[in-house]
């Protein structure tokens, strides 16, 4: 098993699973911080800020600074600037979308907007999805911060971001541009900001078809651990495999 200087983590399904903590991924990063790697943690999750994540990260006993954390919110702030300078948003979202938003210095309004972002919103109505969508017609860059259709709850799945953008799409027949796993950019700007070389970097995650799929796609070496959404058993249904699959980061050996 290769050394490797910056570790990539999704987060729920492989560093914890709602509220409780996994015990081999918070005993494996320990060790990698005692050994000096650089760790990330790169989720799709759209609706806490990185300060916010890392708040609940220190309560599992994982010390992670903001800047550790890559959002889908983050990422997708940062994607409209590099892009499009700042812009007028018409968003759709939470708390770490707005924070993100207005950090990267875009402005966020109601009517007329550059853009429209969608990403969850657990307080969606129709006038949201209305104005998004007028504006979409009206020829606004649609960006979707993840294409996650539903995610788990302790109730089972809830419709997640995905299903919202689709909505939007449904309505105006316009597809979003998609920030989060299994699209790229979020890793594009993790290893933009921290001058992060494709050799040096590795993506851990429990989900074939957003964190493997996102290293695969980027170019840079998965672990795919059998924590969270896809099973060992399930990689055979899969073309490209991860470069390690594990039971738990436990078996992940030193040379
Ligand atoms: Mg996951």
């Amino acid at each position: 098993m290769r050394e490797y200087r910056a570790w990539c983590f999704d987060l729920d399904g492989t560093v914890y699973r709602g509220e409780e903590p996994i015990p081999e991924t918070v005993r494996f990063i320990r060790k990698l911080r005692e050994k000096g790697c650089g760790i990330f943690f790169v989720t799709n999750n759209s609706a806490l800020t990185p300060e916010r994540q890392s708040e609940k990260l220190a309560r599992m006993g994982i010390t992670a600074a903001p800047e550790e954390v890559m959002t889908s919110s983050v990422a997708t702030a940062d994607h409209l600037l590099k892009n499009h300078g700042t812009l007028s948003v018409c968003m759709i979202g939470e708390e770490g979308l707005r924070t993100a938003l207005e950090s990267a210095g875009h402005q966020i309004v109601r009517e007329a907007p550059d853009a429209v972002v969608v990403g969850i919103d657990r307080e969606i109505n129709y006038r949201k999805l209305a104005d998004a969508s007028l504006a979409v017609s009206g020829g606004a860059t649609f960006v979707a911060t993840n294409s996650d259709k539903a995610y788990p709850t302790e109730r089972g799945l809830v419709p997640g971001n995905g299903a919202f953008a689709g909505l939007i799409e449904l309505a105006t027949g316009v597809s979003p541009f998609y920030i989060g796993k299994p699209a790229v950019p979020m890793l594009v700007t993790l290893a933009e900001r921290h001058g992060l070389s494709k050799e040096e970097m590795v993506i851990v995650g429990d989900n074939y078809e957003t964190d493997i799929m996102a290293g695969i796609r980027f170019g840079i070496d998965t672990v795919h651990v059998d924590t969270g959404v896809t099973r060992v058993a399930d990689l055979v249904n899969y073309g490209e495999q991860p470069t390690y699959s594990l039971s738990t980061l436990d078996d992940w050996e030193d040379n």
